[in-house]
């Protein structure tokens, strides 16, 4: 199937009054919404990260958001996954989350995929202008970022596990540049999952609206992103900290 952007210069009066307060603002302006209709965002995962973050994009006038997952939402999800609802219990994840956006947003291009994202599904990523990994293991996450290094395509990765949470930006759709394996390849449990520790469940609105965030200062190239920088979030105490993550020289999927 064959999905055309929307045109990038026609703005409709009722895109002007839907995206009134972000064109108010001086790094977006009405020019911010032109370019952000022509963007595609790849989303992987409709979890705790993944649903505040498809339920922002929804809103910003992004052009296309194609959603990954194969789930069936669950009575222990509603605590964290903002867009179910008790009456969603039993449906599948990506079919439920494209009904929601679509109320939300009737213009907005969405395209869903069922599956769980492995190698043979990286093509999905071949037009996309960015990759938002809200997976919740190891495993997955290396796949993706395997892949977005295949499709030479930018990576925000964010991570909630109890009380703390991390979000990066790599960017490998650029040589020289530190991937996600360089920072977890030594990693050894590589099948955990936050689901097996617990998670508060207002860190993953936080997480999530960063990783969301850092895709619109990307996409629109403003402000000091968190490129090759890894944030770590403990909401415990409230306590914000960014580390510069090193290119490992030895890494093997990046060099
Ligand atoms: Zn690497």
């Amino acid at each position: 199937m064959k999905e055309k952007l929307r045109n990038k210069i026609n703005l409709s009066d009722k895109d002007l009054l839907a995206y009134n307060k972000h064109i108010l603002l001086e790094d977006i302006q009405t020019e911010g919404i032109e370019i952000l209709a022509t963007k595609h965002i790849v989303l992987i995962g409709l979890g705790g990260l993944g649903c505040p973050i498809a339920q922002y994009l929804a809103t910003s006038g992004l052009g296309k958001l194609s959603i990954i997952d194969n789930d069936i939402i669950e009575d222990t999800n509603l605590q964290r996954q903002i867009l179910y609802t008790s009456s969603d219990i039993g449906k599948n994840k990506v079919d439920t989350v494209e009904k929601k956006l679509k109320t939300l947003n009737s213009d907005l291009v969405i395209q869903k995929h069922n599956i769980k994202f492995s190698m043979h599904s990286s093509n999905l990523l071949k037009d996309a202008d960015l990759v938002i990994d809200a997976t919740d293991n190891f495993s997955t996450r290396s796949i993706i970022n395997k892949a977005t290094i295949k499709y030479k395509k930018p990576l925000i990765m964010g991570a909630a596990e109890k009380l703390e949470g991390q979000v990066s930006v790599f960017r490998n759709d650029l040589i020289n540049r530190p991937c996600y394996n360089c920072l977890y390849a030594d990693v050894d449990d590589k099948e955990n999952s936050c689901m097996d520790q617990g998670v508060l469940s207002m860190l993953t609105g936080i997480i999530g609206n960063i990783q969301a965030l850092e895709s619109i200062k990307l996409l629109l190239n403003f402000g000091d992103t968190l490129e090759s920088k890894l944030l770590l979030v403990d909401v415990k105490n409230i306590n914000f900290r960014t580390i510069r993550i090193s290119k490992d020289p030895k890494c093997t999927m990046c060099n």
